[in-house]
Parts: structure tokens; sequence; C-alpha cells
């Protein structure tokens, strides 16, 4: 009985955010393993031809081919959606897979998409470069103003697409208000929660439609793999983003969905002791450099907004020197926090966006969406907060400020 409770959502669902972290969507085999199994297979065997055949049908809810269903991959999905309050998630390869699933599984040449201005440089690129070579038209707009996602819908308007927070310039959209926007116009609603995962904000809860994840960042949390996840409705996950996704295999390997199960475990210590230590170096920040970006200070302009939605600040935040050579100055002088664009690590990480993550995006675009050539994004790790700002601290002053 105990060997499949992971799995029954009448007790899953009851669990609290840390214990679904754990335990959610474990299934057990006869061995009664208790971490879950690795499953590396590609293909499944058959006691006889009409058992596949039955499978292939749908009439058999057993395994097929691995594009199709894996054990492994399927535990995670599970975990996945139980924490978010969805009914189904499908996990992809990377987060760029998920976003570009989530948005291409469900679009067709003439539709619209309005979009956040403010983005991952890939997600931007998606917007600005492959959707209208499909004959899909996009807006982006500033998503901080209500009122600008009201302005930008068209009667062909099919999907709003953004981040909360925005990747970097820490941007914060309304989820109430705009995914209520979308839902009373019929549009969907794609929320990239990345920045905080199920364990800070579930946009579900204010009415988005989608949430797609890079599982890459926090998820894993370790810097070990590349993973993503799109979770919603079974109609949109079973009926939209499934077919996409079979025939054209953005999958997730077995052994990288058992890595971000591992990750999920530690995600609640982890994402919590990571907002507190950046929330530390956040305010040994603040008044060093000309201008920081951070949701857990009164000096964001949306900070009330932020604390509303978001269960604590998050381990990313970022701030601005006055130009190129001092942020480079500043990396060049650190000797703890790794150069590195990643985030969500253990590590604490800090990145130029504007040669890096934000190279991809043109120069109009970054400036508009405020990506200055002084800023810098820092993912502060588990290491004691103290030594992370004794390094900025001496790095500060080597950069001459
Ligand atoms: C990193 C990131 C992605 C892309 O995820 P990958 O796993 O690197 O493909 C998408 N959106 C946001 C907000 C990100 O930070």
């Amino acid at each position: 009985m105990k060997r499949s409770t992971g799995k029954d959502r009448s007790i899953t669902s009851r669990w609290r955010p840390a214990t679904q972290a754990v335990r959610a969507g474990t299934w057990r085999s006869e061995q009664g393993e208790t971490s879950e199994a690795l499953f590396l297979t590609s293909g499944y065997s058959f006691d006889d031809a009409e058992t596949v055949a039955a499978r292939f049908r749908g009439d058999d809810p057993g395994m097929t081919y691995s594009r199709l269903q894996n054990p492994t991959v399927a535990m995670l999905e599970e975990r996945i959606a139980v924490m978010d309050g969805a009914q189904a998630c499908r996990v992809q390869a990377t987060g760029m897979a998920a976003m570009t699933a989530a948005l291409l599984c469900q679009l067709s040449a003439g539709d619209h998409v309005v979009a956040a201005r403010a983005a991952f440089g890939s997600c931007r690129w998606l917007v600005d470069h492959l959707l209208p070579r499909f004959g899909i038209e996009t807006t982006t707009i500033d998503a901080r103003d209500n009122a600008a996602w009201e302005a930008a819908i068209r009667p062909n308007t099919k999907v709003f697409f953004f981040e909360t927070p925005a990747n970097p310039t820490m941007d914060i959209v309304d989820l109430a208000f705009v995914c209520g926007l979308a839902k009373s116009r019929g549009i969907t609603t794609v929320v990239d929660n990345a920045f905080c995962t199920a364990a800070l904000q579930r946009p579900l809860e204010y009415g988005a439609d989608v949430v797609a994840y890079s599982a890459t960042k926090l998820m894993d949390g370790q810097g070990r793999v590349l993973a993503g996840a799109v979770v919603g409705s079974e109609e949109f996950i079973t009926g939209v983003l499934l077919p996409f996704q079979r025939n054209t295999g953005p999958n997730l390997s077995p052994f990288n969905a058992w890595v971000v199960l591992k990750g999920l475990e530690t995600l609640d210590l982890r994402v919590k002791r990571q907002s507190e230590n950046a929330l530390a170096v956040g305010r040994f920040l603040e008044g060093r450099v000309p201008r920081i970006n951070h949701p857990g200070l009164a000096s964001h302009p949306q900070h009330n907004l932020a604390m509303q939605q978001m269960d604590a600040c998050g381990s990313i935040f970022s701030f601005e020197v006055e130009d190129r050579d001092q942020a480079f100055a500043l990396l060049n002088a650190l000797t703890l926090i790794d150069i590195s664009n990643n985030i969500g690590d253990s590590r604490s990480l800090l990145c130029h966006n504007a040669s890096t993550t934000h190279y991809s995006v043109s120069a109009e675009a970054r400036a508009e969406m405020g990506v200055t050539e002084g800023m810098l994004r820092i993912n502060v790790g588990l290491e004691d907060p103290q030594d992370v700002i004794e390094d900025l601290d001496r790095a500060l002053h080597a950069a001459g400020l």
C-alpha cells in the first residue's frame, strides 16, 4: 500500500509543499527501493502482441517507448504537477525546450502573442525571431504596466507570455490582474516561473493556465543537469502539448529526471536559506552601488506586489555599476563568487548580462528592457553570506566603488 501513495493525488495534494517536494510522485517497484529507481531504458518488451497493441491504442496505460513514457520521468512529472497544484505536467530536455513546446504546441499562423519585453535572452529570441517566421504576430510590452496588457490585446491574441520576476531586471508582473484579464478574453497565459519554482510562487493559484520551467535552475539546484517542465490542465497537457512533444521529441533523459528528483528533495530548504542569504547580500549592496533591483528590498518599486505573490525573495537579483568596464573589473576581482551565467545553483554566481545571457538580444531591445552595460546579476548560494559579502566588498573596492 505505502508503495504507491506518492501517485495517489487524494493523499499527496493534501501534503504541505516541503513534503510534496520529497515524496510526491514516488512509485516503487516490487523491490521496495526507498530512493526512486532509475529506469535507463529506451524501450520496453511485451509478453504478447495483444498487450502492445492495447498500449498503442491507449486501452492499457503501460509503457511503450521512452519518447512516450518512462517510469523515472513520470515520477518527476507527477511531483512537479502536485507541487504546482496542476492536473498534469510533462518534462523536457531544457528550459528552452519547455518554453518552445509550451508556445508552439498551441500557436498557428495568424495568431498573436503579447509578451513581456523584459525576459531571458532566449525567451525574447523566440518572441522576436522564431514565432514571426511562422506567421505568428508578437507585441512586447512593459509587463509591469497592467494597462499595457489590456491595450495590446487584438482580436487574434491567443497567448500572454511572461516571467515574474523577469531575468535579469527583476520586473514583477501582477499575476492576479494579468491572468484574470487573459481569462476574461479567452487568452492562454504561459508563465515562466524559473526564478521562483512552486516553493515560492504558484501562478496557477492566480489563474494562470500554463506554467513553464527551466528545472536546470532552482529545481536541480546544484548545477548538474539541464531540464525543463510544463504544467497545466489535463486538457492542455494531454490534448495540446503531448501530441507536439511525442512527435517532435524534446524529451528529458531518465538520468536527468532522476537528478532533478534528488534536487527537489532539498528544494524547500535551499530556496528558504538562499532567499535569506540573498536578502543579507542585498542589504549590504544597497547604498554601496548606484542601483539595485531586489524584490525583497523596500527600494524595489514593486516590492509590495512581489511579497504578495512570492513566499520569499528568492536567490537572484541584479544591481548596476557605472558601465561595462567597472562591471568587468568587479567580476575579475572576485575570489569566492564564480563568474558564471547560470542561476539557481547552491554556489554564488555573478554575471554581466549584456555580454552573456542577453548578448543575442538586439542593443535596442536590451536598452528598452533595462539591461544596461553596468548591470550584474547575482545568484546567492548556500555559502555563509558573510563570506559572499566580504568577497563583494573587496571586488567593489578593486573596481573603484
Ligand atoms: C535559464 C532560463 C531559461 C532557459 O532554461 P534552460 O534550462 O537554460 O534552457 C528560461 N527562462 C528563464 C527565466 C531562465 O532563467
